[in-house]
């Protein structure tokens, strides 16, 4: 099977489970796993950001981020796309009290300009408080588009000037500093707290971790042990991270090779209408009206091919670890003969 449904089906390699294997560890929620420990310095470090928050999902860390940041019914701003406002369960609200001002950005990102105008004045006691802008980099359902850093640093002067809080999540930060050549110490400059998956393109089977000061840590660790994500011995799980850090960030390149591959033969398959530009390591396309997405899904599957759809009309591939490049010559000849 060539599974191109998401870059998180992707299983540990026999060099990541030797050092799983290996980890020292101890009981997390006394903070004594020597692992655990260890992946939240070397990431806070990386980044340049005083302190580190090992979660078991990603969703828990951006969760965590915004649970710290507000209060009941605040609000935070966020592209209409956001993984934190679509596909976390409606957490925002749940967890948190908050709602969420949605903004109607291109391909999962808006402007400074965007932003400014939908900020509530504090002083209206009629509107709810505008307390935290929430970003995504790369964004999911844009694709895998990469943010221009020039916009970032413009968002980030109108949070600081309506001292908002402003939240990374980087669930594939790494695709975008490869593909951009950019550095995590710019990103750890800019945002006030960051969430990074080990567990999608890094390789890792389960984790992620939140980036901030100090302080927010120190509340983000309460927020982890009530939201019941506190682990004992979850070194072993760290320990893949660890090596996901040392050994899988610069080989995204060619996960993005693959998808430009993937890109170029549907944009000569007869049955696609369009592909959105590929940035990154996600093919977004559109089928045309002489197929339906079922069909067209199940075509693929009868070739070993599997892919999602995101509905909407969104057809989407993800390129990982696991996809070789003869797979991709593979996909490439299925699509010609489709
Ligand atoms: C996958 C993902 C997350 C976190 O997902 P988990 O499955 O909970 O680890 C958060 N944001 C984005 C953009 C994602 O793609």
């Amino acid at each position: 099977m060539i599974n191109l449904i998401s870059d998180t089906v992707t299983k540990p390699t026999s060099g990541m489970l030797d050092s799983m294997f290996k980890a020292d560890v101890g009981d997390d929620v006394f903070q004594q796993d020597p692992s655990v420990n260890s992946l939240q310095e070397k990431l806070a470090e990386l980044f340049g950001m005083e302190d580190a928050l090992y979660f078991p999902s990603g969703t828990m860390a951006n969760q965590a981020a915004i649970k710290l940041h507000t209060q009941q019914g605040e609000q935070m701003i966020c592209d209409k796309w956001a993984h934190v406002y679509n596909f976390e369960g409606g957490g925002a609200a749940f967890n948190s009290g908050v709602s969420c001002r949605l903004l109607d950005g291109n391909r999962g990102m808006f402007t400074a300009n965007q932003l400014v105008e939908v900020i509530n004045d504090k002083d209206n006691i009629h509107l709810p408080i505008s307390s935290l802008v929430a970003i995504e980099n790369t964004t999911n359902k844009g694709g895998g588009a990469c943010w221009d850093f020039k916009e970032i640093l413009k968002i980030k002067e109108v949070c600081s000037k309506n001292k908002l809080s402003f939240h990374l999540d980087g669930a594939r930060l790494f695709n975008a500093l490869v593909a951009q050549d950019e550095s995590p110490k710019q990103y750890g400059e800019v945002f006030d707290t960051i969430s990074i998956c080990l567990s999608k393109g890094l390789g890792a089977p389960v984790g992620s971790v939140l980036l901030g000061t100090k302080e927010h840590i120190k509340k983000a660790l309460r927020i982890r042990k009530l939201f019941g994500g506190a682990m004992r011995q979850a070194g072993y799980l760290a320990a893949a991270g660890i090596y996901a850090l040392d050994n899988n960030i610069k080989r995204l390149v060619e996960d993005h090779k693959h998808a430009t591959m993937i890109a170029t033969a549907l944009q000569k398959c007869r049955f696609v209408v369009e592909v959105e530009p590929v940035e990154t390591n996600i093919i977004i396309f559109y089928l045309n009206s002489t197929i339906s997405e079922t069909a067209f899904i199940e075509k693929l599957k009868d070739d070993d091919i599997l892919i999602s759809s995101m509905g909407e009309g969104k057809l989407r591939m993800v390129t990982h670890l696991n996809i070789s490049i003869d797979m991709i010559e593979n996909v490439v000849r299925v699509l010609e003969l489709i």
